[in-house]
């Protein structure tokens, strides 16, 4: 019985980090000798299931875009496992980790700066085809024109270059690119914060569309927790480097339980009378991850703040079905808010 859960466990997930560390050393002087690290990603346990949206949320800083960039080993883990499809992908050497890259794609945040200025817009979308030896000439282009369609642009953008475009159609194009290579899994890297707010909500409606045509997986990664619960089904909030509460949408935005969440609901400018984030506000900035809080990184902006809380790190434990917060005011002997 176990085995078979453990199974259905397994099939359902894409990604799965366990522990995962990204530690950066910290150089100083002429020498450049190392004088401590910086942990950007502290140990964090995350899976994400096959067909959803996992939304990954936090301040800037706090280590969100590592994470993602750690994920794809676009910069390699200090520790810890990442797991594809259930195949440790933790040391896979560089040919086959890129024969994978395939089917793991990445949205920026700056479309702009991600798109080569001097290249037509045609063969950028071509590009990864053409290094993964996919199709011929004409298979390409006509792929490249089918996916300029799907993303709402004319055949005629082929020929164009990015600055000829709108920063909402180039992220177009961006999301184009992503999708020529047919993945599975998609990270975007705050795919709409360079955007105006008229063209965010069509982004993530055009995201949202490609996820049922393709059956897309989505790790979408943004400072505010707005744009996260439009198309998220999961959230994970981060604060400088771990993980401090993950739950499902629904659950997260009514009854948000990690001090730091309920503080950045407050903080979004949306009056909902349903929900609670009326008790606390944000204060203070993020405190350098160069010298991290003792105990729960948050005491120091905490309104609940306790003894114990700058004495030892808490851990995520449950809180409600499949919600996780690492607080002490959860533990048993307090029992909750
Ligand atoms: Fe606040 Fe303590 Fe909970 Fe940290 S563990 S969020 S300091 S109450």
């Amino acid at each position: 019985m176990l085995e078979a859960l453990r199974a259905l466990r397994t099939d359902d997930t894409l990604l799965e980090a366990r522990g995962l560390t990204k530690s950066f050393p910290v150089k100083s002087g002429v020498f450049g000798r190392t004088r401590g690290e910086l942990r950007a990603v502290d140990g964090i346990d995350l899976s994400v299931r096959k067909g959803e949206t996992l939304g990954l949320v936090g301040e800037s800083g706090c280590g969100k875009t590592t994470l993602g960039r750690t994920l794809l080993r676009l910069v390699e883990p200090s520790e810890g496992s990442i797991r594809f499809e259930g195949e440790d992908i933790t040391h896979l050497p560089q040919e086959p980790m890129r024969r994978l890259r395939r089917q793991m794609q990445m949205i920026f945040q700056d479309p702009y700066s991600s798109l080569n200025p001097r290249m037509r817009v045609g063969p950028m979308i071509e590009e990864g085809m053409l290094v993964h030896g996919l199709g011929n000439r004409l298979e390409r282009k006509n792929r490249v024109a089918e996916l300029l369609e799907v993303v709402g642009l004319r055949p005629e953008a082929a020929r164009k270059y990015p600055h000829e475009f709108s920063g909402g159609q180039r992220q177009r194009i961006g999301i184009a690119r992503a999708l020529a290579l047919l993945p599975k899994l998609v990270i975007a890297d705050e795919p709409v914060s360079a955007l105006d707010v008229s063209i965010q909500a069509q982004i993530l409606n055009l995201m949202m569309d490609l996820q049922s045509s393709y059956g897309l997986t989505y790790l979408l990664i943004s400072h505010d927790l707005r744009v996260v619960e439009h198309m998220s089904d999961r959230v994970c909030v981060m604060y400088l480097g771990r993980i401090v509460e993950t739950a499902p949408s629904a659950s997260l935005y009514t009854e948000p339980r990690h001090p730091y969440t309920q503080a950045l609901l407050a903080a979004a400018p949306v009056p909902d009378p349903t929900r609670k984030t009326s008790v606390n506000e944000v204060r203070g900035d993020v405190p350098s991850p160069l010298a991290p809080p003792s105990g729960c990184s948050f005491h120091p902006r905490c309104p609940h703040r306790m003894e114990i809380c700058d004495q030892r790190a808490p851990s995520l434990r449950e809180v409600a079905q499949e919600h996780r917060a690492a607080c002490y005011l959860y533990s048993e002997s307090k029992g909750g808010l």
